[in-house]
């Protein structure tokens, strides 16, 4: 069997799930969209079940994944519908809607359904993605509570700068919601994982984190709070063949490693196909047999390579992780063109096995 693997530590991630709901000081759902960020929806969902508040996911297709593998909590859909026949699928599973564009609620005006649909209504406040505008704001609010059908519940929205500790941008959308929300009853939800992690004025009555219930910072800084996330993936592979090298020689595809002397070149079971960063640079940080090593030369597909000549008692089926407890995801982002968010969603084709 191929040695690629993820190891998801499900005691970790309801760790971090109680520091996201502490540092909230309300109620959090807990965000397994995508996939649960490369984790496993279903299996981080059930290990969370017990404690959570409940999920958030971007779609229908999504929520229905959990529903059918017997998650009862509320799950709220991040996208909202995108089509008004979705409506009385999403009374018929329990699944709460965000409402973020006026066409949106045009459907919900012309879609009587025999019960009341939970939705939250989401303001732009300034990232200008989604959202109702906040002139507009109060208005719609109160068509939709004018609607039977409707139980309109939270008043949402979303930053897009909170990972930047000092900009601006986010004090600067807590106004407008408080302006554009003035006056309208309800319960609030703003925070994602850098706003409860960064921005304590952000807090409300629902947060949504996603990125650090995977024990991952959204921060580039150390950070406290952050630095008490612990990491959910251990991502990890093994060495498969060695190289001795004589200075002078290329490794890999383009040449972009070459031996500035005698080296040993270990290749490792674990490419760009499985979510290792294919624009990873030389010297990115691994653990080889729990001693910290280094990427040496351009990541293919199905393989990688590392320099093991520091590394005399390592060979084949030494084992090299990539990133997790040793390794920080973060640490390889500074080492690739890539997000944190990105490196764990791009995680595919190993095979993913739970602890805890
Ligand atoms: C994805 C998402 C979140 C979670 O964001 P993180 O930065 O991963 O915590 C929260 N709210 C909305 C609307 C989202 O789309």
């Amino acid at each position: 069997m191929r040695p690629a693997r993820a190891l998801i530590d499900l005691e970790a991630l309801r760790h971090n799930y109680r520091l996201a709901r502490r540092l909230g000081g309300g109620r959090a759902l807990a965000v397994v969209k995508a996939d649960a960020y490369g984790h496993g929806a279903v299996r981080c969902a059930a290990a969370l079940e017990q404690e959570a508040d409940g999920f958030a996911v971007a779609c229908i297709e999504e929520a229905l994944v959990l529903r059918e593998a017997g998650i009862r909590k509320p799950i709220l859909l991040l996208e909202g519908f995108f089509e008004a026949s979705e409506l009385p699928l999403l009374l018929e599973h329990d699944l709460w809607t965000v409402v973020h564009a006026p066409w949106q609620v045009e459907a919900l005006e012309r879609t009587p359904l025999p019960r009341p649909l939970h939705v939250w209504l989401k303001l732009d406040s300034g990232m200008h993605r989604v959202g109702i505008d906040a002139a507009s704001y109060a208005d719609t609010w109160r068509r939709l509570q004018a609607l039977p059908h409707v139980e309109v519940a939270v008043k949402m929205s979303h930053f897009s700068r909170a990972d930047e500790l000092d900009c601006a941008r986010t004090g600067e959308q807590l106004a407008t919601f408080a302006a554009a929300t003035a006056g309208l009853a309800g319960e609030t939800s703003i925070c994602n994982s850098p706003a409860l992690l960064g921005w304590p004025d952000a807090r409300a009555d629902w947060a949504r984190p996603g990125l650090m219930l995977y024990g991952v910072s959204p921060f580039a800084q150390a950070h406290e709070p952050a630095s008490q996330l612990r990491p959910v993936m251990t991502l990890e592979s093994k060495v498969i063949a060695v190289r001795e090298l004589p200075a002078g020689e290329p490794v890999g595809y383009g040449a972009r490693f070459v031996t500035q002397a005698p080296t040993r070149i270990g290749v490792v079971a674990m490419g760009y196909a499985d979510g290792y960063p294919q624009f990873a640079v030389n010297g990115t940080p691994v653990a080889i047999d729990g001693r910290p090593g280094r990427l040496a030369g351009r990541v293919s597909m199905d393989m990688l390579t590392v320099d093991l000549t520091d590394h005399p008692q390592a060979g084949v089926g030494s084992q090299v992780e990539l990133w997790g407890n040793q390794i920080a995801a973060a640490e390889v982002v500074a080492h690739s063109q890539t997000s944190s968010y990105r490196l764990l969603c791009a995680v595919k084709r190993v095979p993913l096995e739970y602890r805890g």
